[in-house]
């Protein structure tokens, strides 16, 4: 965070969209680290930990749907497809995957940048946990182990509490809305059990809250949904 200037890894396959791409983005004061393969990529978002990645769908060695689900197994990082990929399914196989957008070639370089902007002002509004360990009150959570610790003890959830717990440490500080949290823990199907959540945001309090009638860390929000506060990493 002490360097301002945004970086970017770009995953693209194409040697004239790669340069292009890399000439605009650094003419915006952007750093972009460029790869053309999808396990090059998935090695330089690990070490240069960017502000956001450009993948491109059609890679020579996996596929760029691939990279993101690999991705996303450790990262919240912004991912952006631009893919000569046109149909509807691929866009939503991308999405689904996890993707935050989804640009189709041929792409104006504005629009490009519009939506970079777009997403990065959407990230700096959370503190998206990066590392493999988090805390909030007397709770330290890791993770990589998947374990939770409260006053140095540990602590057993469920398999349920824990996706929440760590849905809500995804997006801390943010607004998790009933159905965004729904979705993400239970499912597209559940999206509405609305139920689930307060008994399961009760388990969690008891668990981990001071004093669960009057919570400090998972708070409500009130008619929207829940907001993780206090979370350093
Ligand atoms: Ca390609």
């Amino acid at each position: 965070m002490s360097d301002p200037t945004v970086t970017v890894v770009l995953i693209e396959d194409d040697r004239h969209i790669r340069r292009y791409l890399r000439t605009s983005l650094e003419n915006e004061a952007m750093r972009v680290f460029d790869v053309e393969t999808g396990q090059q990529g998935i090695a330089m978002t690990a070490s240069t930990k960017p502000d956001l990645v450009i993948v491109d769908l059609g890679l020579p060695d996996i596929d760029g749907l691939h990279v993101i689900r690999q991705l996303r197994g450790w990262s919240d990082v912004p991912i952006i497809v631009l893919s000569g990929r046109t149909r509807d399914e691929e866009k939503i196989a991308a999405l689904d995957a996890g993707a935050d957008d989804y640009l189709t070639k041929p792409f104006s370089i504005a629009e490009l940048e519009a939506r970079i902007r777009a997403l990065l002002r959407r990230q700096n509004r959370c503190v998206i946990a990066e590392s493999a360990r988090v805390s909030f009150g007397a709770v330290t959570i890791d993770l990589v182990a998947r374990s939770v610790q409260c006053d140095c003890e540990a602590v057993h959830l469920t398999p349920v509490e824990y996706r929440l717990l760590v849905a809500l440490v995804r997006h801390a500080g943010c607004v998790m809305t009933h159905h965004q949290l729904l979705q993400e823990v239970w499912g597209p199907d559940h999206a509405e059990c609305h139920h689930y959540l307060r008994i399961y945001m009760a388990h969690l309090r008891q668990k981990l809250e001071r004093n669960p009638a009057q919570p400090e860390h998972i708070v409500t929000e009130t008619g929207v949904g829940y907001r993780l506060v206090g979370v350093s990493t």
